[in-house]
């Protein structure tokens, strides 16, 4: 044979004679069953599928850096927000929710805007979306609304009454599902699109003060979306086609980047602001928390392998480091959770120890002992309990997060209060944000989905698109060709 490239071995590194013609009996077979080299092959592509994710299945990414531009050492200690001018080594995935790990990436559909930084205290992920908001506020919903963009039990199909039964039932919803459907719906690729933290999260310093934060990230390349047509014909041609435009461009040295801002708020005025602040469906109004710009994020390494280093990423709400943590935002308290745990199942315990998910730049220290596919020596000879005499890694106190202040009585509390105001965002984005185009392909897109809904849940769902606003429902109703009037009186 020309010895043209390395030589080709079993996993185990015996040289391979053959890879064209399996060992038989004669010419005419049959196999032999010493024939370990097949039986490896083909035993190893049996098994070369892992689960692909519940949620986010198709997706993309690239690694990249953050560099801080203004301090937040008022608020926080953690340095990966107060050392300005430093690169921060990080990756991206990008995603859409609902579809199979081969769906088109220009379906109608959040984007997930997945990141994690490498910094020198440990990991830190914001695991957000395109949008600021969310669909449901509690994740003892979030089963049941993803579901919804599942396929059908019985016929494996994909029909969007589903989806308009559960929001028509579920208001709080309204305000996510006008952003989906609107010309955001489609981005073209993550490049043109912007990404938040979504949740409220909290900074703290040494002092013990604790500030509640959203993070926003800005396109720098501005926004572009397909319109709904396009999208449905890209999906055709090209399902591949936002994956390929983000590699495409870090290829060629057009590396994209965004602008990264904070909106902060005392933490006290969470008791008091009009708004529950840890209400996903809501946004944190600019004019109230206006955006305080404090860096950059750019993409500029693909990755090597897909499957090694993005199928294979685990980013979760859990990692957070020293001067980040939580609030009391319910959906964020069950990622926190789920996340993790979701990568134990599909990854395995020991997933952290997959190359793109170490915490590459801090000292990893831990009791966490043995667990299939343990690669890493398993921290040797040294002692595997604490507290110990043999010099074991410590806790430190000087970490601790300052208490955070939580009363009430244990309960399940029903959404929304009888004061909430469920329309008043979805009506600004209605009349603020949308021009009269964007009101227009709102209704369409709506009208289009909604076509395949039974007509009590066309005219559930209308009775409040008409609380956001008239023309809205007014608009909904003659595109499905129901009564104006009596839809308005529902
Ligand atoms: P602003 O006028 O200050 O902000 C409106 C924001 O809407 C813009 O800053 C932009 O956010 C976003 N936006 C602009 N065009 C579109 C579009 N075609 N589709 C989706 N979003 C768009 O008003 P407020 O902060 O008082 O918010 C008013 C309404 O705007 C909210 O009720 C909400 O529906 C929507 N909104 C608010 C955001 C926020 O964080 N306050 C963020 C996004 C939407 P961006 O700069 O992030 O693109």
């Amino acid at each position: 044979m020309a010895d043209q490239g390395p030589r080709l071995t079993t996993a185990f590194g015996n040289p391979i004679s053959d890879n064209q013609n399996s060992l038989t009996a004669g010419s005419r077979g049959p196999v032999l069953m010493q024939d370990y080299h097949l039986i490896e092959k083909m035993a190893h592509f049996n098994r070369e599928r892992i689960p692909e994710r519940v949620v986010h299945a198709k997706g993309y990414g690239a690694y990249g850096t953050f560099r801080l531009t203004r301090s937040l050492s008022e608020f926080t200690r953690a340095k990966v927000l107060t050392e300005v001018g430093k690169d921060v080594p990080m990756v991206a995935r990008f995603s859409t929710v609902g579809g199979e790990s081969g769906s088109a990436d220009t379906a109608r559909d959040p984007r997930g805007f997945a990141l994690k930084f490498y910094t020198e205290e440990g990991n830190w992920d914001l695991v957000g979306n395109n949008t600021p908001i969310f669909f449901v506020r509690d994740a003892i919903k979030f089963s049941d609304f993803i579901r919804t963009q599942k396929r059908d039990p019985r016929t494996h199909l994909k029909p969007h009454w589903r989806r308009w039964d559960f929001w028509s039932l579920s208001p709080e919803a309204i305000h996510q599902v006008m952003f989906l459907y609107s010309d955001r719906g489609t981005p073209k690729s993550a490049r043109f699109m912007n990404g938040y933290g979504s949740h409220t999260f909290s900074l703290w310093n040494d002092r013990g003060e604790r500030h509640w934060v959203k993070f926003h990230f800005h396109t720098k390349q501005g926004i572009q979306n397909f319109s709904a047509d396009e999208a449905d014909e890209v999906a055709g041609k090209d399902p591949d086609y936002s994956s390929a435009d983000l590699s495409t461009a870090i290829e060629q040295g057009d590396f994209p980047k965004w602008k990264v801002s904070v909106q902060l708020m005392p933490e006290l005025d969470a008791d008091t602001y009009r708004i529950n602040p840890f209400d996903l469906t809501k946004v944190w109004p600019h004019g109230d928390y206006p955006l305080i710009e404090i860096g950059e994020m750019e993409l500029n390494r693909n990755p090597e392998n897909y499957f090694a280093e993005i199928e294979q990423s685990a980013f979760e709400p859990s990692n957070v480091v020293p001067g980040i943590g939580f609030s009391p935002d319910k959906m964020l308290q069950n990622r926190v959770l789920s996340y993790a745990d979701a990568h134990r199942y599909r990854l395995g315990v020991n997933y952290q120890q997959i190359p793109v998910n170490q915490a590459k730049n801090a000292d990893v220290q831990t009791y966490h002992r043995d667990g299939a596919m343990r690669t890493d020596g398993n921290h040797g000879a040294q002692v595997d309990y604490e507290p110990n005499s043999f010099g074991g890694p410590k806790q430190d106190p000087s970490f601790s997060e300052p208490p955070l202040r939580i009363q009430g009585d244990a309960g399940r509390y029903g959404w929304p209060g009888d004061d909430e105001d469920l329309y008043g965002q979805p009506k600004l984005f209605w009349t603020k944000v949308l021009d009269e185009g964007g009101r227009k392909r709102l209704v369409e897109n709506i009208v289009t989905s909604m076509g395949d809904s039974p007509r009590h849940i066309q005219e559930r769902m209308i009775a409040h698109w008409f609380k956001v606003h008239e023309d809205f429902g007014r608009g909904v109703a003659q595109g499905l060709g129901i009564d104006t009037a009596q839809a308005a009186a529902e």
